[in-house]
This record gives structure tokens, C-alpha cells and sequence, in this order.
């Protein structure tokens, strides 16, 4: 099977639409596990972006389209340029509807203390596995806890755990992406008007240290470019970043599960880029495009190059020029794990 790619008509502002499906097919997980799946469901989500796999066709990538407007209940409209972010949103949210496993009613009771780590951070996720489960959420579902800790003594008031699927990060400070991430995970202190039952001070404010149970396969990262000011105008942030072929997140795991600390690396797949600005402007796409090879029953992934997408032009571009230049432009990224040798 090859993964080499092919480029999309631009059919009406579809540009938010085309680089986001680029960086995502040119994953071999994703793609392989759509064409498993949509071949089974009939008339689906799935089954569209299958259909889209094997030909990159305008009458497949228009019936896509007129199925996220569907499906979307008008939150994505003909002929406008939307937001490649909401997008990702709303397919990982159907893509994971349409394809989650039948599951057994969850009836492990919760544990009784609120504050034992261990215990509660392993009924999550046992809920979570029970409850949600889909190749969707193998791949992009990570499982993030917080701990949250009385500013005065230390003493942990509150643990909380959500489910993800990216991460949204805050630019500035750095141009370095690898920064960006520790930022993320970095204790930050938090506006929180409590009294401890520790030390009984009454504090302002807490400490919080978010960190992961569950990694996620792939790892979407969203640069927080568009934020609203004031006047609740939409405002872009230019800021340039480096984006580097690897991402170290070995340091923001929980271990609960009881398997010993290992690394997490991730290697960069793909990035959608915007440039422009809020009332105008041009999505593309650069990804990395791979070969599958079948080698005594396994499918090997041998590297292709990296490709730029423009639209219907593609063209082969260079590892050094995605890694090694800052730019204003990056907008979501995407990351996969790397495994543990
Ligand atoms: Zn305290």
C-alpha cells in the first residue's frame, strides 16, 4: 500500500479542510485503520473519508464535505473558510461515535477517598477504557491528571482527570516548541479561594501539576494563534516557532499502572499551517508521507519524504526546511509515538 500522496481540489474554501485530511491520512495508523473500518460501515463518515483514500477524487471529497456539514448541524458551512482545529474536533468526536465498541455496563464503584492518587487515577481509567473505546481513541484519546496542592503547606486538596484529545498551547516566551510543551506542564500557580484542611489558611490560589496517565498514540498540538481581545475581537498571534522532528514529554507521566517509567518520544508527522490573517487566509499542509511495506505479515513503515500541500499542487520538500526555520505560520501539529525499544 502506498501512502504517497496525492493533492485536493480546493472545491470552495476547502483549504482548512484538504491540509487537515493531508496530515491525517499521511499517518499510517489512521489511514490504515479507516480503511479497515470503512469498508464495513455503510453510509458513514468513515466510509467517506475511505472512499477519499483511494481515489483523492472531487466527486468523493464533495461528498465528504456535504457530510461534515450534515452532520455538523451547520456548525460547518458550503463555501467557508472554517477552522481546521474545529474540524479536527468534530471528526475524532464522529469517527469515534460511529466506530465505538460495544462496551459491558462499568460498575466498579468509585473510590471512596477523593485523594488517594493511585486509586482514583486507576478507576479512571478503567472507566474510561470500558466506557470509551474505539480506534479513534486508541490512536489521539490521552488521559491527563492534575493534582492540585494548597499554596501554603503543599498538602494535595484536589486531583482531577480529563480526557483529551490535543493539547492547546500558549505562545510567547520561547520560540522553541520543546519549551512551549514543559511551559504546559509546568506547576502553575492557579486563582482558587479555599480553605486548606491541612493547614487551615485560607489561601487565594493553588498549585496545579497536570501530567499524563495515558499517553496519547498520536499527539495533536494546537497553538493557541487565535484569541479574542477586549472588545471580543478575534486577534492572530504571528509568533514565529521552530517545530522539532522530536518531542521529549519522558518527564509528565504518572505512572499508575504500575510498569516502570519509560520514555515517551514523539516524531513529528505532519503540520497545518494558516497564514493570514482572521478575516483572510490560506491553510496548507506538510507531512511526512510513508511507504507500507507487507514483510511476513507485518506492515512496514518506510519513509517517503516530506511533502508540502498546497491544495491540488504537491511538491517535495526537504525535512530541513519543516525543522530547521522559525515561522509564524505552524497552526496544529501532529506527533506519534515513538515505541519503546
Ligand atoms: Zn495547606
Amino acid at each position: 500500500m502506498k501512502l504517497r500522496p496525492q493533492g485536493l481540489e480546493n472545491i470552495g474554501n476547502t483549504c482548512y479542510m484538504n491540509s487537515l485530511l493531508q496530515c491525517l491520512l499521511s499517518i499510517a495508523s489512521f489511514q490504515t485503520e479507516i480503511l479497515s473500518y470503512g469498508q464495513k460501515k455503510k453510509k458513514s463518515l468513515t466510509r467517506s473519508i475511505r472512499n477519499l483514500v483511494h481515489t483523492k477524487g472531487r466527486a468523493e471529497l464533495s461528498q465528504l464535505r456535504n457530510d461534515i456539514i450534515k452532520l455538523s448541524d451547520g456548525q460547518f458551512k458550503h463555501n467557508k473558510q472554517e477552522d481546521s482545529h474545529e474540524l479536527f474536533r468534530f471528526l475524532i468526536e464522529q469517527l469515534h461515535s460511529e466506530n465505538r465498541n460495544a462496551h459491558e455496563k462499568f460498575s466498579y464503584p468509585q473510590p471512596k477517598n477523593m485523594l488517594d492518587f493511585q486509586d482514583q487515577a486507576s478507576w479512571w481509567y478503567e472507566r474510561e477504557k470500558n466506557r470509551n473505546s474505539s480506534f479513534i481513541f486508541d490512536l489521539f484519546r490521552s488521559i491527563q491528571a492534575e493534582i492540585i496542592c494548597c499554596s501554603s503547606c503543599n498538602f494535595r486538596v484536589k486531583i482531577k482527570f480529563q480526557s483529551m484529545f490535543d493539547i492547546n498551547l500558549a505562545l510567547g516566551g520561547s520560540d522553541s516548541l520543546q519549551v512551549l510543551v514543559n511551559n504546559y506542564f509546568s506547576a502553575g500557580l492557579e486563582e482558587n479561594s479555599i480553605v486548606c484542611q491541612n493547614c487551615n489558611a485560607e489561601i487565594e490560589s493553588t498549585i496545579r501539576i497536570p501530567k499524563f496517565i495515558v499517553f496519547p498514540q498520536i499527539l495533536t498540538i494546537q497553538l493557541n494563534r487565535f484569541k479574542s481581545d477586549q472588545r471580543g475581537r478575534v486577534q492572530k498571534d504571528n509568533s514565529p516557532i521552530k517545530v522539532p522532528l522530536f518531542l521529549d514529554l519522558t518527564s509528565f507521566q504518572y505512572n499508575i499502572l504500575g510498569k516502570g517509567q519509560r520514555e515517551f518520544i514523539y516524531r513529528l508527522k505532519g503540520i497545518v499551517h494558516h497564514s493570514g490573517s482572521t478575516g483572510g487566509g490560506h491553510y496548507i499542509a506538510q507531512f511526512i508521507s510513508c511507504l507500507l511495506i507487507p514483510y511476513r505479515d507485518i506492515h512496514n513503515e518506510v519513509d517517503d519524504g516530506w511533502y508540502c500541500c498546497n491544495d491540488s499542487s504537491v511538491r517535495l520538500t526537504c525535512q530541513s526546511s519543516v525543522t530547521e526555520n522559525r515561522s509564524s505560520s505552524p497552526y496544529l501539529l501532529f506527533y506519534e509515538q515513538v515505541p519503546d525499544s
